[in-house]
This record gives structure tokens, sequence and C-alpha cells, in this order.
């Protein structure tokens, strides 16, 4: 029933925009048709941003905040910060010697399909939980076909604004959240060359416990990036949304805060 919705809706609104224009739509007309939402998935970069340690917080400086003698209003801040912070990209670079830096990772892979695949239920809020290739049975044989990035919820955004929960942060100042296998990153860049990148609503694709950080190694081995902290907290279709993942342009960058958002069709489609 649904897809019926989506596809009429879709046909209407295209079939009424030839009409008007006499000519096939532009991607304006679609995007503004009604049709879709756009959703921010990023974290605000304030004092509260949690940062990767040893990494520098979000540093934000007033310097003018007044009326002027005329009148008139004028304000410019300063700020500095660590690359690994808040939603965040990781370029190939930060785990391949010769991976792309943040500044070299062409358009074509940060604007894609998005793909949600929420283990939030298995997790149950686990910090113990490691993402494995049978829990992803159900899909192991889903053919994407297009270029894509794959987001997994693990449920953790909903701590974010407690440093110790969302980190777990151990007595020994060790961390303890959620994170994927190995396994499963060996999985993705084998099976679906056509991912060009794996997000995490967590602090990092490894597990919280990982030192040795295998599924860092693994994507940027392969040219794959990472978006981490992403911030799942509202309602995202796990399938029919396009990704904007626009990172700050740091030319050497091996990461970068990322302003992250998902274009979504209003009725949740059935297709990819
Ligand atoms: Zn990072």
């Amino acid at each position: 029933m649904a897809s019926y919705n989506i596809i009429a809706l879709l046909t209407c609104a295209i079939n009424y925009l030839n009409s008007v224009n006499g000519s096939n739509p532009t991607l304006n007309d679609v995007l503004f048709s009604g049709v879709y939402e756009f959703i921010d998935l990023t974290f605000p970069f304030d004092k509260n941003t949690i940062y990767w340690p040893n990494m520098d917080q979000f540093a934000f400086t007033k310097m003018n905040e007044a009326f002027r003698s005329d009148g008139s209003w004028y304000a410019a801040n300063n700020f500095a910060a660590g690359e690994h912070g808040g939603t965040h990209i990781d370029a190939p670079y930060h785990f391949k010697v010769d991976g792309l830096r943040v500044g070299n990772i062409p358009l074509d892979k940060l604007i894609v399909p998005l793909i949600i695949v929420d283990i939030s239920s298995k997790v149950n809020d686990d910090p113990s939980f490691v993402l494995q290739k049978y829990h992803l049975d159900y899909m192991l044989n889903d053919n994407w076909g297009k270029p894509c990035v794959i987001v997994f919820k693990f449920g953790w955004s909903k701590f974010f604004y407690d440093r110790n929960k969302y980190l777990g942060v151990q007595p020994n100042g060790t961390f303890h959240f959620p994170g994927l296998s190995a396994e499963v990153a060996e999985w993705i860049t084998s099976s679906h060359k056509n991912v060009v990148g794996i997000g995490v609503d967590t602090g990092s694709v490894d597990p919280g416990s990982s030192t040795d950080f295998p599924v860092h190694k693994i994507a940027s081995a392969a040219g794959l990036y990472n978006i981490e902290n992403v911030k799942l907290d509202v309602p995202v279709p796990d399938r029919g949304c396009t990704a904007l993942i626009l990172p700050m342009k740091i030319a050497l960058g091996t990461g970068a805060p990322l302003r992250l958002v998902a274009i979504c069709p209003k009725q949740t489609p059935t297709h990819f």
C-alpha cells in the first residue's frame, strides 16, 4: 500500500510539473514538490560536543558582539576544534598512509543514497554489544546496486549529552560502547563494493573497548570513509533517503566536522 502511495504521489507530482513546464522536471521541481523533507542528522557544535581523547574540544570564543556607535549590530567569533568530535567524518587517510584526505573525497561519494540499519532492538542499550554478521542475516542478500552509505543505528544518540554514559567511561579511563566487528567490516568491503562509507550513532565504528581499531583499518584500506556520532534520535526511513555528507573541506584533514542531512520521502518507500 505504501509503495502504491509513494509512486502515485511521485507520478502525480511529476505529471503536474511536466504539464506546467512542458519539459522534464528539474531536481528543484522534484525536491520542492512537497513529497520530500530534509532531516538534520547532525549534533550541534558547542561546549557539550563529545571529542575523542587527546583532541581539542570545540572552543568558541566571542570576539565582537555589540551595537556600534551608529546603532548597527556587528558580531563575529572565533572557533577551534579537533577533527574527530561531534558528528564528523573520518577520511581514509586517518588509518591508511596513502588514503584520501578530507579535501580530496569526491562529491559523488558524499551525495549518495542512505541506508539505515536499525539494530537498536538487538543492542537493547547494552554497551558490550558487538555487531556480528549473523545479526544481519536478513539483509545479506540485499542488492543495493547504487553507491551508498550505510549507517548502523545502535540506539546510542539518546546518551550523547551524558559523556560518561555515551562513551561508557571506565574508572581507568577506557571506553565501553557498542560497535561493529571486523567480520562485518570485511563483509561490507568485500561483498558490497558499492558502499562508499560506514556510519554509526556512537563515537566510533569500532567498539569503545577496541585498542587496535580493525574496522577503521579495514574501511580505510578499502577507500571507505566513516561518519561517527550520527544524530539518529529522530525517525528516518531506512530506505529511500539521499544523504548529503558535507564535511568542512579541510584540505589535508584526517577528519572534519560534518553537516549531515538526509533528504527523505515523506511517505516511507519500500525500495532503495
Ligand atoms: Zn573520527
